[in-house]
């Protein structure tokens, strides 16, 4: 439809840091929900549309990507599923995205610089379409079929081994030449556009529920734990990639898919193999061009740098593979009526504007609700209930409105509440800032209850049981003034059992589930506490450095008193700045949280935190690199020392292990002698490196 895929998003730069905390913050709380209920508050193209906006924001502030971004998370936990867990050997990673063409030449280039390239050294790129299924695992041993897994959250996934045996495309045994002993197919389970009609149809006409999109009628079809109600729905599977491998049957992504398909797996009809990011595309927009007409859907393209040898140096970041990119396809557009718009008040107590929507069809989808962000927002759109307005979604499920189309008269503007819905306090934005909070503070009942949710979330203390609707009640009930109180309820065993909806079983399962977290893991306690800047990545790698919540919080009042020395000690943690510490130094200085954190280390007994080692020589240590490196790129050196377990940090402290100097090492060389550091040259580094496998 000819919009721009990623437009700029025109928001400052404080916003938008506010807005990603808002979102990785709404994104986990609705995986939440999707996963342990059947039945999600928001649609999959709401939720999409969250997760797009994260991208937008992400993608022009790259320095604000947050510690507990939802970019950084794949899939669901399968906590809650009724099917077996299967823990992945190799883990299933999810993508990256790309939008616009800038950010395919970017990739291209940013692969090169890692490999340390020649301009004019060809990188050969595959490039297939991405169909929108479910992602599945196929682990064959001597050629049969011993289990298949869904993706999960990337390292445990559910046991579908019963379902797959009805999907027609996949072999229960591969034969022939060159299969390993043992080899994993990986790829998508997904439904043809014509089939996910048919099934719906059937669904309506039986009275029952219809699905929402061809994936969800795949993934509902497939983590079925009767596997006869799987046999009876039409799911179809291609073949993208590979997992545990005892051998690899080529050197190539090309050639070792061919291979995939010699054994009798369907792979995309459009795979081939490209040599300049002109190639490639040009094979986007030829897919994009046939897309309508496919037989199912697809919601972009993927690109895999094709030497194998090449993949295994540019590794993974975070989530995701440096070495492989999703391009998607761009946002769809229509009109439609808001009718109103609703306030909901986060843990933080912003208030967030949600518009209403007259229902309507974006895409295929059914859209009804949007994200107005905040008040500027809603000035900026000029936006009032009753007005028409274009939504659109992007990549394949979304809604944002871009654009009024109610013409400019004379009327009077939306009005933002100046006082909380919740608690009826103040509402009001800080001098600088955008977002109107409400200032309730520990009065709002909203605030309190939604840290309460993010303290027993699932990235958090992870407490089965305890769910928002059970906070709610409890809260209301008065039981739940801190988190602490979470810890109490044992002492209300009776009066729980008194209440409507709670038998023995319920109640007995609760309990049990908060008794289980007396010892809980130290940085998923940290980060429940939602102390800004301290995200689920932060608060694990300032546990790792400091193993005890006591000796963290020390050091981060020391630190906050002017001792140079605490400070140093935590800034020089990677990622971890001087937001951080005046983040840990606010939370201490208030009474409050003091009284709280007491109240609670007084119920419950961390572990000090284990530093996971591997074997390795540097495995736990921290390595600093320094000058020119001859054989490889910083960032390379840096994914080395990671993938050997240990710290790559950027500054040379006393913390510090081990320093690899290139030639025109500097300052950093200097300090590493002074303090008494080891120095080694790349070449030593690279003996380590080998020593290590
Ligand atoms: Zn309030």
């Amino acid at each position: 439809m000819g919009i721009d895929q990623s437009p700029p998003v025109d928001i400052s730069e404080a916003d938008a840091a506010k807005e990603l905390m808002r979102l990785a913050k709404a994104i986990a709380k609705h995986d939440r929900l999707y996963h342990s209920k059947d039945d999600p508050e928001i649609s999959d193209q709401e939720y999409d549309a969250l997760v797009r906006r994260n991208a937008a924001l992400e993608a022009q502030f790259p320095h604000l990507v947050r510690e507990d971004s939802p970019s950084k998370k794949v899939g669901h936990a399968v906590g809650s599923s009724p099917l077996g867990k299967v823990t992945h050997e190799v883990r299933m990673m999810s993508l990256d995205n790309g939008f616009s063409d800038e950010e395919i030449h970017e990739w291209v280039a940013r692969v090169r610089r890692f490999l340390s390239l020649p301009e004019d050294e060809p990188v050969p790129i595959t490039a297939e379409d991405k169909i929108d299924g479910l992602s599945c695992s196929l682990r064959y041993e001597a050629g049969k079929l011993v289990r298949a897994a869904t993706r999960g959250d990337g390292q445990v996934g559910e046991d579908v081994t019963a379902n797959v045996a009805h999907i027609a495309d996949i072999p229960q045994e591969i034969g022939g030449d060159h299969v390993p002993d043992i080899f994993e197919v990986r790829g998508e389970v997904y439904m043809s556009k014509q089939d996910f009609a048919a099934l719906n149809a059937a669904q309506e006409e039986a009275g029952a529920k219809l699905f929402a999109n061809p994936r969800n009628a795949a993934a509902g079809s497939l983590r079925q734990k009767d596997a006869s109600v799987t046999a009876k729905r039409p799911l179809r599977f291609w073949a993208y990639g590979w997992g545990t491998a005892s051998e690899v049957p080529a050197n190539t992504q090309h050639d070792v898919m061919r291979q995939i398909e010699a054994w009798g797996f369907p792979v995309s009809p459009f795979l081939k193999v490209t040599d300049t990011v002109e190639e490639m595309l040009a094979h986007y927009a030829e897919i994009g061009r046939q897309r309508p007409d496919l037989p199912y859907e697809i919601d972009g393209v993927v690109y895999k740098v094709d030497r194998l040898d090449w993949q295994q140096r540019l590794g993974f970041v975070a989530k995701a593979p440096r070495w492989a990119l999703a391009h998607k396809f761009p946002a769809e557009q229509a009109e439609t009526t808001l009718e109103a718009i609703d306030i909901q008040v986060g843990r933080t107590g912003k208030l967030t504007p949600v518009g209403r929507l007259a229902p309507v069809m974006v895409g295929g989808v059914t859209v009804t609700n949007v994200t107005l962000h905040n008040r500027d927002e809603i000035e900026r759109l000029g936006v009032r209930p009753g007005d028409r307005v274009v939504v659109q979604r992007a990549g394949d499920v979304i809604p944002q409105v871009v654009r009024n189309l109610t013409p400019e008269v004379e009327r009077e503007p939306y009005n933002f509440p100046d006082t909380c819905p919740e608690c009826g306090s103040e509402a009001v934005a800080e001098e600088g800032e955008v977002d109107v909070r409400c200032t309730g503070g520990l009065i709002c009942p909203a605030q309190r209850t939604e840290r309460l949710k993010h303290f027993v979330s699932r990235k958090a203390l992870d407490i089965d049981g305890l769910g928002e609707k059970t906070i709610d009640q409890f809260f209301a009930l008065g039981w739940l003034e801190s988190p602490a109180d979470i810890f109490r309820l044992r002492g209300r065993k009776d009066a729980i059992l008194a209440l409507e909806g709670w038998q023995d079983k319920s109640v007995d399962n609760l309990l049990a589930s908060v008794e289980s977290k007396r010892e809980p893991d130290a940085a998923r306690l940290l980060f429940g506490l939602g102390i800004r800047h301290v995200g689920e990545v932060t608060a694990r790698d300032l546990l790792k450095n400091f193993q005890t919540l006591p000796a963290l919080r020390k050091a981060a009042e020391q630190a906050c008193a002017g001792d140079d020395e605490a400070f140093a000690e935590i800034t020089s943690i990677d990622g971890v700045g001087g937001a951080v510490v005046e983040a840990l130094g606010d939370f201490f200085h208030e009474a409050h949280n003091v009284e709280v954190w007491e109240d609670l280390l007084s119920l419950v007994s961390p572990p000090p935190y284990v530093v996971e080692t591997l074997d390795s020589p540097v495995a736990g240590k921290t390595v600093v690199f320094t000058g020119k490196l001859a054989t490889m790129s910083r960032d390379e050196a840096k994914a080395q020392a990671e993938r050997l377990g240990a710290k790559a940090a950027g500054s040379v402290s006393a913390k510090t292990d081990l320093l690899v100097a290139g030639p025109g090492a500097g300052s950093k060389l200097k300090k590493a002698q002074e303090l008494g550091i080891k120095v080694i040259d790349e070449a030593g580094w690279a003996d380590i490196v080998e020593e290590a496998g």
